[in-house]
């Protein structure tokens, strides 16, 4: 499973590999180690069962997406088809853009979801079954001013 810790300090991105089972991990951005207590099922790839960095249990599914590579297939779809257009292949011109259309779809269908934790915006990928159910405004409110109270943010 590789995950994207954020770090309590900066807000930076780590990411790292869950089946290493690393103890802590160095922030990049500002030096702060954070501790993880990574758990069976998340080392395992089967289960987000608990959030290494910040040991809450409560997550969200959410669909995960590139915009900037979704919004690349299509231009350059775009690009070949008008070429095609101004050569007098119309046929190919709707080909290509159908197929970069296509591809748009694999794309974002092989992305799939994405588990992220309410409390600390850590996110989870990898092949485990998604059993989180969607964001809930309420949820996240609550537990994110309960983790930056622990955190000492607020
Ligand atoms: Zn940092
Ligand atoms: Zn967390």
């Amino acid at each position: 499973m590789l995950i994207l810790a954020r770090c309590p300090n900066c807000g930076a991105g780590l990411p790292f590999d869950a089946t290493e089972m690393p103890a802590a991990i160095a922030c990049g951005g500002c030096r702060r180690a954070i501790a993880l207590a990574i758990t069976e099922g998340v080392a395992g790839d089967r289960a987000v069962d608990a959030c290494p960095v910040c040991r809450g249990a409560n997550f969200y599914v959410r669909k995960d997406f590139n915009p900037q590579l979704g919004l690349a297939v299509v231009v350059v779809g775009a690009l070949v088809s008008a070429a095609f257009y101004w050569f007098n292949r119309d046929l190919a011109a709707y080909a290509v853009l159908a197929g970069a259309a296509l591809l748009d779809l694999i794309v974002y269908g092989r992305l799939g979801e994405v588990t992220v934790c309410y409390r600390c915006h850590t996110e989870f990928r990898g092949g485990y079954p998604r059993t989180a159910a969607a964001f809930d405004l309420h949820t996240a409110d609550l537990l994110e001013l309960e983790y930056e109270r622990a955190i000492g943010r607020r």
